[in-house]
């Protein structure tokens, strides 16, 4: 989402570097490029003017206290994403459980923000973590959003109160209020109320979420927004704050081409935390907002910390103890453990995405024909490794020329396909080999790749010949 500004941020910053002394005039013109990049990704002007004016005078005061160019590039660095978090929120803001439960969470935003989509998606986080959420069906405005409810509850293994129908139908109000007394007779400790939007802001809107809210007495409204409408995001969180209010923001589509201008606005502007995201469809495309993680992402730094969770999560301890097990042991690299770390990659999610956590991603993508990572590379990839045997994926070296004709037909792609994961993989498995046993990958020897640390091969036992002489002689040292 912020690739343009990203790179914008880093051209700025590679200039400072550069300069052996860093001057007044070296920081204004910084200044008005980063101002020019936040205008372009539609950041509002008045956060936009606050921003720059705060980065410029701190950042012409370091030119007093430090010396050399490194030390003030770093300086100012340190002054921009210290400012970028601030107006990102500060810090990242959890929901507040009522002692009372059910901890109630009303949902408001316009039509097709994505208030729907994302009340399935909490259910799921909330639930995943030992609670008892019940979704709450309160829009009965637009076609088909109590049905769709429904099918998000069955996914998320969630429990739906859906008394109406919609579709125009029945009293939203009543809706969220017995929704409530439900969850409280049942014993739900949370209740997600999904309500009506409008194409745009109108009266009618405020005024039934109005009504929502006086019945619901809710511990958060949070304000769901959608992270592609630019500065009309603004416009509308400030009609809502002032109809509605609300207690936290939700950005969505950040999976999208946003600029980002939304992320860095609102916030700052309605002083309201942004407390999450959504970036996809899928009942998982969903994290909790980091200001500090967004911030040192726009500036090229990546989302390390993010990456490392879903790694985690993804590679269970098994997985990876076997693997360096195995390692240490000497053993090979075989196509099974490859199957293994390719279906713990693939429940770490979508690839472009997590590309886009890496320090200076943008740049390195490797991309496809379509100029999008190429997902579709990994599904053929496990589509032939699946149709081999036990056998086969231990050992490679026995597919012949039929047994790969077998398989390109049982995954359904050509035996080229086959023949070329299989010299990939041999060309894998020989540098794992060269690595493990200490040296560097040919290729890359002299090119001030680090020595990567190991554990020291456990040796194989030494085979003994069986000519009695030559065994003397191995014997003897
Ligand atoms: P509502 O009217 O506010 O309830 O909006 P919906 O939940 O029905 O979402 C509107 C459309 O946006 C649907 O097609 C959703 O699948 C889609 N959508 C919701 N959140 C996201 C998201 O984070 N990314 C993308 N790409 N689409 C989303």
């Amino acid at each position: 989402m912020f690739d343009s500004l990203t790179s914008r941020f880093s051209a700025t910053f590679t200039s400072l570097r550069s300069r052996g002394k860093i001057s007044r005039n070296d920081i204004e013109t910084a200044c008005s490029e980063i101002r020019t990049a936040l205008l372009e990704s539609d950041v509002a002007l008045e956060v936009v003017e606050d921003f720059i004016s705060h980065i410029a005078e701190k950042s012409i005061n370091t030119l007093a206290t430090l010396q050399s160019g490194a030390n003030q590039s770093g300086a100012i660095f340190d002054i921009v994403n210290a400012s970028l978090i601030e107006i990102l929120g500060g810090q990242a803001r959890r929901v507040r459980f009522s002692k009372n439960p059910p901890t109630v969470i009303m949902l408001a935003g316009l039509q097709g923000a994505g208030k729907t989509t994302l009340a399935g998606k909490l259910a799921k986080y909330y639930a995943d973590q030992g609670n008892t959420p019940l979704l709450v069906a309160a829009d009965l405005q637009r076609p088909n959003a109590v049905t769709q409810l429904q099918v998000v509850g069955e996914n998320a293994g969630v429990a739906v109160f859906s008394p109406e129908a919609g579709n125009g139908v029945g009293d939203p109000v009543k809706v969220a209020k017995s929704g409530v007394e439900f969850a409280k007779a049942k014993q739900f400790n949370m209740v997600i109320v999904d309500t009506a939007g409008r194409l745009g802001v109108d009266a009618d809107l405020m005024n039934q979420a109005s009504d929502i809210r006086d019945v619901l007495n809710p511990d958060e409204i949070l304000f769901v927004v959608d992270a592609m409408i630019g500065q009309d995001a603004v416009r509308t969180s400030q009609a809502f704050l002032d109809g509605v209010g609300f207690d936290g923001v939700v950005l969505t589509k950040l999976d999208g081409d946003a600029r980002g201008g939304a992320a860095l606005s609102i916030a700052s502007l309605t002083q309201r935390p942004i407390m999450f995201i959504s970036n996809g469809e899928k009942l998982t495309d969903f994290d909790i907002f980091y200001p500090d993680r967004m911030a040192s992402r726009i500036l090229g730094m990546g989302d390390i910390a993010t990456l490392a969770e879903a790694a985690k999560k993804a590679f269970d301890g098994d997985t990876s103890a076997k693997l360096e097990d195995k390692f240490a042991r000497g053993e090979d690299f075989t196509l099974e453990d490859f199957l293994d770390q390719l279906s713990a990659i693939s429940k770490m999610g979508n690839m472009s995405k997590l590309l886009g956590m890496l320090p200076g991603a943008g740049a390195m993508k490797p991309l496809g024909k379509n100029g999008n990572f190429d997902e579709g590379e990994i599904v053929r990839t496990r589509a032939i490794v699946e149709s081999m045997t036990p056998a086969e994926r231990r050992d490679p070296k026995v597919l012949n020329g039929s047994r790969r004709s077998r398989i390109a037909l049982g995954s359904g792609l050509k035996t080229s396909d086959v023949n070329n994961l299989v010299n990939r993989f041999s060309a894998a498995q020989k540098m794992m080999r060269q690595v493990r046993n200490g040296g560097m990958p040919s290729g890359m020897a002299g090119k001030g790749m680090p020595a990567i640390p190991m554990k020291k091969p456990i040796p194989k036992k030494k085979s003994k010949s069986g000519n009695p002489a030559k065994r003397a002689l191995e014997e003897s040292g």
